[in-house]
């Protein structure tokens, strides 16, 4: 069990829509204290309402994952609005769909890796300071980013990124694990999102309400598992 109680200080990244924007709600709903970032928070309306809603307990702050600067930015700001982080959700993630064998351009790869790899390990990696005992960080990977179920050529740039990330899920979990704080790899099922796209069956509330299930009763010892959002353990 995470050993911090409510109220707990919690970073949301991409969190101006789908699976993020869910996340921020639930945790609002929850009583905690909440920096949601996103890329242009003039443009995140519903997060900004949000924040009218629950003065003082939600932030939204600016940050590109693909950019290193932005995360030395966001660690700056961060302090006047939160103390510490108890709970750091890595979300923000890309899909470039339409890929096909022999045609793979690089500028997806180099975006997909940028983003879903590079970004979490090198955010966590500057946020590192400010985690406290006992806080998790959760990587949102996808069972596409499983090298033991890769059936088939789907979305490469997407499954190469994640299971990149999956690495760095692994090594953050190793360099954390004597302060004390977990590291998770969590698919969350093929969620109605603009990423889901059709034919998505889980609704994000139902996503966001197991991952933040498993997230709860995550202890060090969990630490570097890839689990779904059931709570099942998905093969690497
Ligand atoms: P969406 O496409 O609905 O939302 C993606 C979010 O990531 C948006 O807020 C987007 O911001 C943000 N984002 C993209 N690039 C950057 C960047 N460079 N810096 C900051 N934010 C960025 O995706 P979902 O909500 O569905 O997915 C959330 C996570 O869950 C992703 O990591 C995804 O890979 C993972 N996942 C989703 C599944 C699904 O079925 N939906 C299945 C498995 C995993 P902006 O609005 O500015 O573009």
């Amino acid at each position: 069990m995470n050993a911090r109680p409510a109220p707990r200080r919690c970073l949301v990244t991409g969190a101006n829509r789908g699976i993020g924007l869910e996340f921020v709600r639930q945790l609002l709903a929850r009583g905690d204290r909440v920096v949601a970032a996103c890329r242009r928070p003039a443009r995140a309306h519903a997060l900004n309402q949000l924040a009218g809603e629950h003065p003082g307990r939600l932030h939204v702050l600016p940050l590109d994952v693909a950019e290193p600067k932005s995360h030395a930015e966001l660690a700056r700001e961060l302090p006047l609005a939160l103390d510490g982080l108890d709970l750091l959700i890595n979300n923000a993630g890309v899909l470039h769909s339409g890929e096909r064998f022999g045609q793979v351009p690089i500028a997806h790869l180099d975006d997909s890796l940028r983003v879903n790899a590079s970004g979490p390990f090198l955010l966590t990696q500057t946020l590192a300071p400010l985690l406290a005992s006992g806080a998790v960080v959760a990587n949102l990977s996808s069972e596409l980013g499983s090298i033991a179920s890769a059936a088939g050529f789907h979305t490469p740039s997407y499954a190469i990124s994640k299971a990149a990330q999956n690495m760095a899920t692994a090594l953050l979990a190793r360099a954390l694990a004597e302060r004390g704080v977990a590291v998770l790899a969590l698919h969350p099922g093929w969620v109605q999102t603009d990423m889901g796209g059709a034919g998505a069956q889980v609704a994000p509330a139902d996503a966001v309400r197991g991952l933040l299930r498993v997230l709860d009763a995550a202890t060090v010892a969990d630490s570097g598992r890839f689990l779904d959002w059931r709570g099942r353990a998905v093969p690497w």
